[in-house]
This record gives structure tokens, C-alpha cells and sequence, in this order.
């Protein structure tokens, strides 16, 4: 029997707007199939294990994003590790921004990332804040909420999780959203983003199962009713 065990990265400091509804989210969607699921917390100063199947986390104000970021640079070459062997990842906001270059904050403390992502991030003069909907080449339209300062560009060769349809996205300019690397996807949406958008929540499942067993090329369909009424509720809210 196959069983995940899922990195949650600082549940308290890193949690807004929801996020650890994704964890619930994953969770129940693998239980639902037969899997097994552990669910470990990373807190700071704690070791990471070796076998992890999914590593997520939220997003965080300020203040959050300095307490962790010298234990997230203690673990980032293990991180990248991972990420770099295909384990799937979701990152939210804040922890989006640090898996990236830096965040610089409006009082201008730069943050040091870990560079995984190909991005920096630099805080505007207004919040950015308000209901989102992006249109992704993988997973076709997602839904979410936004609220950050940080701007973030990305590297000319990364690749964006999808393009804004409406929102602000990665800095209200450029039509970018988020960033995906490997199976690691790094966004600005909040909400929770997995309950609404199923076909996500999916695919960061199906590629940790597949690293477990290469021979599952689908998941157990799931009746998705509810969550794709929820989809489409929250993809007609104003922005
Ligand atoms: N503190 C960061 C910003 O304001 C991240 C916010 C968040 O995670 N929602 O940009």
C-alpha cells in the first residue's frame, strides 16, 4: 500500500487566507483512493526527512517570512533535492516568494531566498488584494485570491504557472502568474487554491504516486460535483 508522506513548511508562521486547507485537501483526496497519508510539520529548527512524497507551503506575512528564513536557507540545498528528483510541490505567496531569489519588504529588509524558483520579489506601493482567476496551459482555468505587496518578476527562462485573466497575478504588469519548476509550482493563490481546483490538487498527487510506482498513469476518479460548483462560483466573483 502506498503512502505519502506530505511536508507541510511551517504551519504557523506560514498560513493565510486559508492555506492549510490544501493540506486537508490533499489528504482527503488520497485517502478517498486507498492511499495513506502522513502529514509531517516542519517547524523551525526541525530536521526534514528524506522520504517526502509532496512538500507544501503558504503564505505568510512580513514578519512571518523573516522568522523562518534562516531555517529555510538551513534547508534549502535538501529542498532542492527533492524538488530536483520530481516531488511535487505547491507554494503559496509567501513561501513562493522565498522559494525564489529574495522578497524585498516596503521597509526594504531583503529576505534571502533559496532560489529554486527562477524569481525576486520586491514590494510595491499598494497591496495587491482581490479575487483571481488565471488561465493555465496545464490545468486550464484556476481560481483563487490574492493579497501581497510583493511584486514578483521572473527570470526570462522560467516558466509562469499560467496568465492572468483577471487579478493582478505576479505584479499586475506583465499578465504572469506564479511559476512552475519541475513538478514544484510556486502561486499567488490563496482561498484555499486545491479545494476549488481539483484537476491541481490531481496532478500534485498523481506525480508523487507515479514516483512511487511509475506503473500508475491515472488516479481513481473522484465525484467532483461540489468542488467544481465551487470553481465556478468563485470564478464569477468580482475582482
Ligand atoms: N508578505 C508577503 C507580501 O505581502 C506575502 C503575503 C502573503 O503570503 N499573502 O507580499
Amino acid at each position: 500500500m502506498i503512502t505519502l508522506n506530505i511536508l507541510h513548511l511551517y504551519p504557523k508562521e506560514m498560513n493565510l487566507y486559508g492555506d492549510h486547507g490544501n493540506i486537508l485537501t490533499l489528504k482527503r483526496r488520497a485517502e478517498w483512493r486507498g492511499y495513506k497519508v502522513n502529514i509531517i510539520e516542519h517547524h523551525v529548527g526541525d530536521k526534514i526527512p528524506d522520504n517526502i512524497d509532496i512538500i507544501f507551503g503558504g503564505g505568510g506575512q512580513d514578519s512571518g517570512q523573516s522568522k523562518i528564513e534562516d531555517d529555510l536557507r538551513k534547508n534549502a540545498k535538501q529542498l532542492k533535492k527533492l524538488i530536483d528528483n520530481d516531488v511535487p510541490c505547491l507554494v503559496i505567496c509567501g513561501l513562493y516568494q522565498l522559494f525564489g531569489d529574495y522578497f524585498q519588504t516596503a521597509e526594504g529588509q531583503k529576505i534571502t531566498g533559496i532560489s529554486i524558483l527562477k524569481s525576486h520579489t520586491i514590494a510595491g506601493p499598494t497591496r495587491l488584494i482581490g479575487n483571481i482567476v488565471i488561465n493555465s496551459p496545464e490545468f486550464g482555468e484556476v481560481v483563487g485570491y490574492e493579497n501581497h505587496s510583493g511584486l514578483t518578476r521572473l527570470d526570462d527562462d522560467a516558466k509562469p504557472f499560467g496568465i492572468v485573466v483577471s487579478g493582478a497575478g505576479n505584479n499586475g504588469e506583465d499578465m504572469t502568474e506564479g511559476e512552475i519548476y519541475r513538478n514544484c509550482i510556486g502561486t499567488y493563490l490563496h482561498g484555499p487554491i486545491l479545494p476549488k481546483n481539483p484537476r491541481v490538487a490531481d496532478y500534485l498527487l498523481l506525480k508523487a504516486i507515479q514516483n512511487q510506482d511509475p506503473k500508475i498513469d491515472k488516479l481513481k476518479p473522484l465525484n467532483d460535483n461540489i468542488e467544481l460548483h465551487a470553481h465556478s462560483v468563485a470564478a464569477k466573483r468580482p475582482r
